[in-house]
């Protein structure tokens, strides 16, 4: 028995593998291939999975990565713990992120002459929020400080705005006390 490198076919990741096996398995992608241990080539097993990977690949490679990730999700339900699907889900989104952030950057810049609701805002800013806990990126970060300035800019108006509608509230009772 002796150890072959070999370079998976389906993903490319570098395995050792058995030389008296006739088929294996990637522990990355989980493809299956055929080993000719003549040639000491692989052939790719025309699997379900490695027509999966290979859908992820071209996605992801023609910088489709919102498509590469939902699809990425969706496999991983059938196969889960795939380190191979794992890392597209990963790698699709962190250019997501980094997309979003600096859309965010261009929808927010100018905020004092476009409109927004505060809806959108909470939206937008709970969203920056989850990619910069999960990404470093300068962008992320910009946007993020933004998102959160406007949202605490918000907060502190609906605090004066409720003090302003209170005290107009209680000045009548505040002046008929004093007068008796
Ligand atoms: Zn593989």
């Amino acid at each position: 028995m002796k150890l072959l490198k070999l370079v998976c076919p389906s993903c490319g990741a570098k395995l050792e593998v058995n030389s008296n096996l006739e088929k294996f398995t990637c522990n990355y992608c989980g493809v299956t291939s055929l080993l000719d241990e003549e040639s000491i080539t692989v052939k790719n097993i025309n699997s379900k999975l490695s027509n999966c990977i290979n859908e992820l690949k071209e996605y992801f490679d023609n910088g489709n990565y919102q498509k590469c990730y939902d699809l990425a999700n969706k496999y991983l339900i059938e196969y889960p713990n795939n380190k191979k699907i794992k890392e597209y889900i990963d790698n699709s989104e962190e250019y997501i992120s980094e997309i979003f952030a600096s859309n965010m950057l261009k929808k927010y810049e100018h905020w004092k002459t476009k409109s927004f609701s505060l809806q959108e805002l909470g939206a937008d800013y709970n969203k920056i929020k989850y990619y910069r806990d999960n990404y470093e990126s300068e962008t992320i970060e910009k946007a993020y400080t933004i998102l959160y300035q406007l949202k605490k800019g918000y907060h502190n108006a609906m605090i004066i705005l409720v003090i302003g509608l209170l005290s107009i509230l209680f000045l009548p009772f505040v002046f008929t006390g004093c007068t008796k």
